[in-house]
């Protein structure tokens, strides 16, 4: 037995602290390809369980199925606050997927995907690229954000998502969503991070910008009249609000007391280290717009985009991603609490409320 065959046991599957309400946890093996991936549907109660499959060389199965369970559940959430009728779920497939991946091996995936008979709806993720996504269409329906069912790229629709929870965050905090002449620091110039800068710019911000890729620096500060700073410092900059779009985990015991900005809304996951780092922006007097909801415009398009799929549906349905977070921030200052509670404890009502939990 290798290292990947002995570190799941079943008492650790059901004991495993990630794991909460899930329905099906799937262990998938393709001796021919080479594939191992698990896939997870964390809760149908709002309809099929949709969330992407991400590819990664995971240093044993227990960390994947880590990964498949917390993610899983996160899709639920965010599923369910951006009004969709989907449920949540994820897939890993245990690869580097610079080495280890192939046609084969992505086909194999969609085979087994089918097998859940429309339970499980999968997607692009990290280490997947629209051609794997191919693969898999060719052996499955049960597949979004490919040529045939998509609109594209989903960022854009990301992007417009936390544009227009940015406009309420500002109404929120300043009484009106002008963003003329507000400084806004921009850490994270990728696909997302490059769009929302220039829905800014075009509301008349004044843009700080960042990024570890210095030609996606220099593109924004000429095409926006940006000003560069060193990302590190992107959070400290004396702004009215700060924009993360690059990685997690930025919000920590460090950053937080270094922000200087009255607002924290951007595109990046898991942007709260800990919870502890939602209760210091609170007590910092930091409006914080949590993450699943100010960047579903993504999941939204992909869900929502099925053969001949209708833009403006999706783009109504991410607009109202703003309406959503101003009920967030109400709701929040009314019982004290931290606008991520809220965002939580919202979900769950949706998922209590749809009468077939
Ligand atoms: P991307 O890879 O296109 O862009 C990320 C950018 O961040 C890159 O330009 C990279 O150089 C930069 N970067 C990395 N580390 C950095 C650092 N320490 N400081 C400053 N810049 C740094 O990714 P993206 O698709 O634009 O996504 C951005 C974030 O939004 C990610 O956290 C992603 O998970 C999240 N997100 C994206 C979507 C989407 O539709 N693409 C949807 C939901 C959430």
């Amino acid at each position: 037995m290798n290292a990947l065959q002995t570190s799941i046991r079943p008492s650790t599957v059901f004991d495993h602290p990630e794991m909460s309400d899930h329905e099906d946890i799937v262990f998938v093996r393709d001796k021919r390809t080479g594939l191992r991936a698990i896939i997870a549907v964390h809760d149908t109660t709002l309809g099929p369980a949709l969330g992407g499959c991400r590819v990664w060389p995971y240093d044993n199965a227990y960390d994947a199925l880590t990964d498949a369970l917390r993610l899983s559940r996160g899709m639920t959430y965010k599923n369910s606050l951006a009004g969709l009728d989907l449920g949540g779920g994820k897939a890993v497939i245990i690869a580097d997927p610079r080495k280890d991946k192939s046609v084969e091996m992505m086909e194999a995936f969609g085979r087994h995907v089918e097998r859940l008979a429309g339970t499980y709806i999968t997607a692009e993720d990290v280490g997947v690229s629209p051609q794997d996504m191919e693969a898999v269409a060719r052996k499955t329906e049960h597949v979004r954000g490919t040529s045939a069912t998509g609109l594209g790229d989903p960022s854009p629709y990301t992007a417009l998502g936390v544009f227009t929870g940015i406009l309420a965050c500002a109404r929120h905090t300043f009484g009106d969503d002008g963003l003329e002449g507000r400084t806004v620091s921009v850490q994270g110039l990728g696909h997302v991070g490059f769009d929302v800068a220039r829905r800014l710019h075009e509301a008349g911000a004044k843009l700080v910008v960042s990024d570890i890729h210095a030609p996606a620096v220099l593109r924004a500060t000429e095409t926006f009249g940006a000003v560069a700073v060193d990302p590190a410092e992107a959070h400290m900059i004396e702004a009215d609000i700060f924009v993360p779009c690059a990685l997690g985990a930025g919000l920590n015991a460090r950053t937080v007391p270094q922000i200087r900005a009255r607002i924290v809304a951007g595109a990046a996951n898991n942007q709260l280290q800990t919870p502890a780092d939602g209760e210091a922006l609170k007590k910092r007097g930091i409006l914080y717009a949590p993450d699943y909801v100010i960047n579903a415009g993504g999941v939204i398009s992909i869900a929502l985009a099925t053969p001949g799929g209708n833009d403006a549906r999706v783009r109504e349905k991410t607009e109202a991603i703003g309406d959503t977070l101003a009920a967030i921030f109400e709701r929040a200052a009314r019982e004290e609490t931290t606008p991520e509670r809220v965002a939580d404890a919202m979900a769950e009502e949706r998922l209590a409320k749809s009468g077939k939990a």
